[in-house]
């Protein structure tokens, strides 16, 4: 189809019908837009297709062999940890990606957008081509997402996995190393150390999870190293090499590890290159993050982009948020924003990571003066299971306004906490709040609003 004057084939053109692109489209054609969504792998995106989705399931599958072992000491007589039967987990959770998928697809068909296959490329700033074919559009919406970066060591290309391939292996690994520790390593460690693999967790820094808080930092590494996972901390990759079916990997310290995987985790990165961005005059950063405003603008203006190919905050929340203020603003007549502030986050570690707000580094600086209540505690399943694994709480408070500036969590359901947290924080909730506030009780969660001391 070919544009006639000023008349464009569509109103709005979304290439990528992952979460944040399904979302602007849908919103847009509610509005009455005529449009199109490009999509050149499975509708669904990173989120449904090949992380969050996937990988909570695998994560519920693997924690069953923890409840195992805590079952024994509420009395259930299990001599033997049950065989696990990967390829069948591995088909159901296909079956249920498919489900998804499906989904995904007749979201945007009843809400009449059109959805085009094949990969797109950028060829103007009101047109875009899908293998050979052109079409035009008012406003192009950017929603690629991102991919797994490997970062340049001998042999970790050639040698390595990557999240995308650990979703899907025909063979599970009798041992595997991790190498990075964001929220893919810990979320995969776990995955595979609880599913019974000897589990190697490699990374440059004292502490897993940079830019977390310090305190959990600390203690997730207790709690991973408990749990049977070996953490090679302050270690990078120096080689990578396959010897037969294994893999021997040789560390900056000079000690090798023979396994039968290496994954890499050591980030992602925008989607960009292929896209034609470039020759149509969009800026993009340094690692090809489309750079925008926060309307989600690019460069040109009739270009947006949305989710994780700009590099803000790469999660699936705040993609649908992006895209949904994009298509009110754009196309429904209300101007508005996506709020990148206090956005809760989870790890799903194991166990898992929470946390809203503030860091206590961050809030020193932010702040002239912050109070800190902490709390570890064994929770109660863990004193009849025998589980020595410690639950920690942290709230960090603004002291002039009296305000909760940062909630972290690491234990059991804190992803399920700390999204009422948040509501609590958005509303901008004081300490006085939170004390003033009755515990459920008996629950973990009621630490939050019964921690009295300030930490001296
Ligand atoms: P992260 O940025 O979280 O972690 C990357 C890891 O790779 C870090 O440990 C980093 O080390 C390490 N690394 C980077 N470069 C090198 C290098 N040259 N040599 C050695 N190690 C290196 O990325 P992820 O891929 O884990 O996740 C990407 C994003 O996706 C997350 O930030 C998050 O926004 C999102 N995500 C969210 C999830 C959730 O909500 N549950 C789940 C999965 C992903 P260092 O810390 O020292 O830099």
């Amino acid at each position: 189809m070919a544009q006639t004057g000023a008349s464009y084939d569509y109103d709005l053109i979304v290439i990528g019908a992952g979460s944040g692109g399904v979302r602007a489209g849908r919103i847009a054609a509610g509005h009455g837009a005529r449009v199109a969504v490009i999509e050149g792998d499975r509708p669904g995106g990173t989120c449904v297709i090949r992380g969050c989705v996937p990988k909570k399931l695998l994560m519920y599958g693997s924690a069953f062999s923890s409840d195992v072992e805590d079952a024994r000491g509420f009395g259930w007589q299990i001599d033997q940890m049950p065989p696990h039967d990967w390829p069948a987990l591995i088909a159901a959770k296909d079956a249920e990606l498919n489900r998804l998928e499906a989904i995904y697809r007749s979201l945007l068909k009843n809400a009449g957008a059109t959805l085009i296959s094949g990969w797109a490329k950028v060829t103007g700033p009101h047109e875009v081509t899908v293998d050979g074919a052109s079409y035009s559009a008012e406003k192009i919406l950017v929603a690629v997402g991102g991919a797994p970066h490997i970062v340049d060591t001998t042999g970790l290309a050639a040698h390595a996995i990557t999240s995308n391939e650990a979703l899907d292996l025909a063979q599970f690994p009798n041992e595997i190393l991790v190498y990075g520790s964001g929220y893919i390593a810990l979320e995969f460690a776990g995955i595979f150390n609880g599913f019974g693999a000897k589990t190697h967790l490699v990374y440059r820094s004292d502490l897993p999870l940079r830019g977390f808080d310090e305190d959990v930092r600390a203690h997730i590494a207790v709690a991973l190293a408990d749990r049977g996972i070996t953490l090679h901390s302050g270690s990078t990759i120096d080689k990578v090499t396959a010897n037969g079916a294994r893999k021997q990997v040789t560390l900056s310290s000079g000690a090798t590890l023979s396994v039968d995987a290496v994954m890499a985790a050591t980030g992602r990165r925008p989607n960009t290159a292929g896209l034609g961005l470039d020759e149509v005059g969009v800026t993009c950063g340094q690692q090809g993050e489309i750079i925008v405003d926060a309307e989600s603008r690019s460069s040109v203006p009739s270009i947006f982009a949305i989710g994780d190919v700009t590099n803000r905050i790469n999660l699936t929340p705040v993609a649908i948020a992006e895209g949904h203020a994009f298509a009110d603003s754009e196309f429904g007549g209300n101007k508005r924003v996506a709020d990148h502030k206090n956005v809760a986050s989870a790890v799903f570690s194991q166990p898992p990571i929470a946390s809203v707000g503030l860091t206590e580094t961050e809030a020193k600086a932010a702040f002239e003066s912050i109070t800190v209540f902490t709390s570890g505690f064994r929770a109660m399943k863990n004193t009849i299971s025998g589980r020595g694994e410690k639950t920690f709480m942290k709230l960090i408070v603004d002291r002039a306004s009296d305000r909760v500036v940062g909630a972290h969590m690491m234990g059991p359901d804190c992803g399920e906490i700390m999204q009422g947290i948040a509501v609590a924080m958005k509303a901008g909730a004081t300490k006085a709040d939170f004390d003033a506030t009755i515990g459920i009780h008996p629950t973990a969660a009621e630490e939050f609003v019964t921690m009295r001391t300030a930490r001296p």
